[in-house]
């Protein structure tokens, strides 16, 4: 297995350790410092260290209560093996990302969120309880009401609190496997904010925006609108992938062939508003639907620059950012704007009340001065940068953007967690 991030940046050698209840001890005993490792779909260096303990052999079903929809597995259970198990019998993920392909460790541990933050936020909503392995070996039962302090600097917590070895997690009760898709189409990022406000009840929205649209044109967009269908059909099968064989040479990714790209997906939409069925794979997971897609940045990488500002803050600032980069050389396939809803109180989880863009970055000369940019247009407007994604930013911004971290930093400390969790990330910020 190779053990790198999605973004395959930074690249270093590593040592993977599988963890059994044999070895753990011995893991512990290294006197070097690891980080826990679920599936690699974090993009930065949050999952890397020299010693990576590799949690994704545990994916071993425990029970589950068709009553209430409780399902309790081991962590490095994927989401895609959840679904195939539990959407033939009705049951759907309360909370999941825009992909598949992660372990219900990692879903804890970046407390992710997806399409409908608005309305159910985080994965941690959906967390009874979990054990987790602490600094000193051993293991701890913790929930909202249990071990309270260990349960909200774990859920966000980048694997940085302990070793997540079982979850019990809610499900939600769906009767089809279809989902009911509008997409509306608006001419600039005042019609985009206005579409999510005014369908702010609908339980999933998206919108892709067209990064490289300039002046009035800036933030158009494709919203997209779900709800599940009701028509019983449940039979889910995955879709069949398409697979990118090699690192593609990184000239095929210019600012012409993205540019155009971006140009014929907002023109395909014809009409304001249109209709479709659609199946989950579709509607939740479209990247998932080919392997290795990450290839195509070529063989030095890229990074994905995922910021979220507060709401009131986010139309002037998301305005700025993204002017700058449609003036730059520079531009990404898919650019995406989510609505959030209410911050959690968990320590270092991502989303607050506001609106988040995602886009990503070929690794190349400039780019990290580019991004130094975007940085500090986003501290003028109190925003923050996604620790799931990020591989470089300044320990003097990301404190400035997540104001629990002294109090993460002296619950590790107290708990000697920082003795024993590290990852590049939290040495390169001093977490
Ligand atoms: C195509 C794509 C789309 C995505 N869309 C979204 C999205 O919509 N919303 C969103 O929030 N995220 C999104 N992500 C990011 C992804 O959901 C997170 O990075 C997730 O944490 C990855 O989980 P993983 O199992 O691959 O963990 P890894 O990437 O291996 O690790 C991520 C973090 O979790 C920690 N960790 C992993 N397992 C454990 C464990 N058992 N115990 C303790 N800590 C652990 C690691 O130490 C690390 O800090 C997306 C990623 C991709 C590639």
């Amino acid at each position: 297995m190779n053990f790198t991030s999605w973004g395959q940046y930074p690249n270093l050698k590593i040592k993977a350790v599988t963890y059994s209840w044999k070895n753990l001890a011995e893991i512990f005993n290294v006197k070097k410092t690891f980080i826990p490792y679920g599936n690699g779909r974090s993009y930065g260096d949050s999952a890397l260290n020299h010693l990576v303990l590799n949690m994704r052999p545990h994916d071993y079903f425990k029970s589950f209560n068709e009553e209430s929809g409780l399902l309790h597995v081991e962590s490095g259970v994927l989401l895609c093996e959840i679904l195939e198990h539990f959407v033939p019998r009705g049951w759907f993920l309360k909370v999941t990302p825009g992909t598949k392909l992660i372990t219900v460790g990692g879903a804890i541990a970046s407390d992710v969120h997806g399409k409908n933050h608005h309305i159910m936020g985080c994965f941690s909503e959906c967390v009874k309880e979990f054990d987790i392995v602490l600094a000193g070996g051993t293991i701890v039962t913790c929930s909202k009401t249990q071990h309270a302090e260990l349960f909200h600097a774990t859920c966000g917590g980048m694997g940085l609190t302990g070793v997540i070895v079982n979850a019990k997690i809610y499900l939600k009760k769906i009767k089809s496997q279809f989902i009911n898709q509008t997409t509306i189409k608006n001419k600039n990022l005042k019609e985009t904010f206005e579409s999510f406000e005014k369908y702010r009840s609908s339980s999933y929205s998206v919108a892709w925006i067209d990064c490289f649209a300039k002046k009035e044109n800036i933030g158009r967009s494709l919203l997209k609108l779900g709800e599940f269908g009701c028509d019983d059909k449940l039979q889910y099968i995955p879709k069949e992938k398409v697979s990118v064989p090699l690192n593609f040479p990184s000239f095929i990714l210019n600012k012409i062939s993205m540019s155009l790209f971006n140009w014929f997906y907002y023109k395909k939409t014809k009409g304001r508003v249109s209709n479709k069925v659609v199946d989950i794979d579709s509607f939740f997971y479209p990247l998932d639907a080919i392997k290795y897609w990450n290839r195509i940045y070529g063989k030095n990488g890229f990074v994905q620059y995922q910021c979220i500002l507060p709401k009131e803050k986010s139309f002037d600032g998301l305005t700025e950012i993204l002017s700058k980069i449609s003036n730059s050389k520079r531009g990404s396939f898919l650019a995406v704007l989510k609505l959030y809803g209410k911050a959690n109180g968990n320590y270092l989880s991502f989303p607050m009340e506001g609106y988040s863009l995602a886009l990503d970055f070929k690794i190349d000369k400039g780019i990290w001065h580019f991004l130094n940019e975007l940085d500090e247009i986003l501290k003028k407007y109190e925003g923050r940068v996604y620790l799931a994604k990020d591989a470089r930013i300044t320990k003097e911004n990301f404190e400035q953007g997540y104001p629990l971290v002294d109090k993460f930093r002296t619950f590790r400390k107290k708990n000697q967690m920082d003795k024993v969790f590290q990852s590049l990330q939290s040495e390169r910020l001093g977490i």
